[in-house]
C-alpha cells in the first residue's frame, strides 16, 4: 500500500483519478453490454491490467478495482455467483499490482446493488450490507487504501456503503448517481443528500457518471458551497445540457436514445475534459476524475491542465512537428480544402 494515503494527498492538493473501466472495456471487446459484469477480471485479466497501466501513465493517481457490479445480484443474472469471490479478490489484485508500477492508490469499489428498496428499506438494507460486507472484506484482505462507493441512486443506500466502509477504518468517498434533475430516487435533493453523507463522515462526497462537464459543474459547485468535507467530480465525457442534462437522456437524430451504444455523436473533445478540469480546480474541487466513456487521452489531458507532466506526456500533441498542419495552420488548411475540392 502507498505511504501516502488518500487524506494525506488531498491535504497537498488535487487527487486526479480515472474511471470508466465498464464501458472502455466493453468498447474494446471484452464485457458484454446489458449485464455489463466485469467479467473481464478473470477471463481477461491482462486487459484490465493494460486499462489500468494506461490510466495510470494518463496521469491517474487511483487504481480503482474492477468489482463495479461484480456482487452477488448481478454475478447471478450470468450464471457465475460461484466467481464471486474470486472476480473480487482478483480485481483487487489486479488494481494493486499496477499501481506499484507508479505510486498510485489503490481503491475498493462498491456501486448501487439494484437490491435496495426504499418500500422495503428494512430488508433490503440487511441485504445490501451483507453484500457490500463481502465485496469489500475481501478487498481489504487483498489491499486497498479507501472505498469508493459510487453511482448511488438512493441516499439510504449510500449511507450503508458509507457505514460498512467505516466498520472497516478506511476513508470513504460517496458519490451520487444524477440521473434526476434534482433529487435521489429517494427523493433527497443531491445537496442535502451529499451534506447527510458528509454528517456522517464521509471524507468525500460528490457524483459521477450520468452528467457532462456542462451539467455537473453547477450541482458540484453548490454541493462545494454546502459541505466542509473534500468534493469529487466524476463527470462522463459527454455533451449533456440544460435539455438533455444526463448521457441517458440524449437522443440520436433519429429519435433514439443514445445511451449506452449510441453515444459516440456526443462526445466531448480532450479539451472540453481539460476544460472541466480547469474549471472544477477552481471551483475548490479536490478529486477530479472522469467515469463512464472516459479513456486515457481525456485523462491526460485533464492531468495537464492541471499544470501535471505525466508519463503519457512523452507522447503528448506536438502539432508544430506535423508536415502538413505544422506551420502556417491557416494557410496550409485553405490550400488543403482547395485541393481537396478540386
Ligand atoms: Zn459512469
Amino acid at each position: 500500500m502507498s505511504s501516502r494515503t488518500i487524506l494525506d494527498r488531498l491535504k497537498e492538493g488535487i487527487v486526479q483519478g480515472a474511471e470508466g473501466y465498464v464501458f472502455e472495456l466493453e468498447r474494446r471487446g471484452y464485457i458484454k453490454a446489458g449485464p455489463y459484469v466485469p467479467e473481464v477480471v478473470l477471463d481477461f485479466p491482462e486487459a484490465v491490467k493494460e486499462l489500468h497501466r494506461e490510466f495510470l501513465r494518463a496521469g491517474s493517481e487511483v487504481m480503482v478495482a474492477l468489482t463495479y457490479y461484480a456482487h452477488r445480484e448481478k454475478l447471478r443474472d450470468v450464471g457465475r455467483e460461484n466467481d464471486l469471490e474470486l472476480m473480487n479478490r482478483q480485481a483487487v489484485r489486479l488494481a494493486n499490482e499496477v499501481a506499484r508500477e507508479g505510486d498510485a492508490l489503490v481503491a475498493g469499489n462498491i456501486c448501487n446493488t439494484w437490491a435496495y428498496d426504499p418500500h422495503n428499506v428494512r430488508e433490503s438494507s440487511s441485504v445490501v450490507r451483507a453484500m457490500y460486507e463481502e465485496q469489500l472484506s475481501w478487498a481489504v484482505e487483498e489491499g486497498i487504501d479507501f472505498v469508493i462507493s459510487e453511482t448511488n441512486d438512493y441516499l439510504g443506500e449510500a449511507l450503508i456503503a458509507l457505514q460498512v466502509s467505516k466498520q472497516l477504518n478506511l476513508p470513504a468517498m460517496v458519490t451520487l448517481a444524477s440521473v434526476q434533475p434534482t433529487q435521489t430516487q429517494d427523493g433527497y435533493d443531491y445537496i442535502e443528500a451529499c451534506k447527510i453523507l458528509a454528517d456522517h463522515g464521509a471524507d468525500i462526497v460528490g457524483l459521477n457518471c450520468d452528467r457532462g462537464p456542462e451539467t455537473i459543474l453547477p450541482l458540484i459547485e453548490k454541493i462545494r458551497a454546502a459541505v466542509s468535507c473534500y468534493v469529487a467530480a466524476q463527470p462522463v465525457p459527454y455533451k449533456t445540457n440544460a435539455q438533455y442534462p444526463t448521457f441517458e437522456s440524449l437522443c440520436t437524430a433519429a429519435g433514439e436514445q443514445a445511451f449506452p451504444l449510441q453515444l459516440e455523436p456526443f462526445l466531448c473533445t480532450r479539451f472540453e475534459m481539460a476544460a472541466f478540469a480547469r474549471k472544477a480546480q477552481s471551483s475548490g474541487v479536490n478529486y477530479i476524475g472522469i467515469c463512464c466513456g472516459g479513456a486515457p487521452h481525456y485523462v491526460r489531458a485533464m492531468a495537464e491542465a492541471l499544470g501535471r507532466t505525466v508519463a503519457a506526456s512523452k507522447y503528448s500533441p506536438a502539432m508544430e512537428l506535423h508536415p502538413v498542419l505544422g506551420s502556417n495552420v491557416e494557410e496550409k488548411h485553405k490550400e488543403f480544402l482547395a485541393n481537396w475540392k478540386s
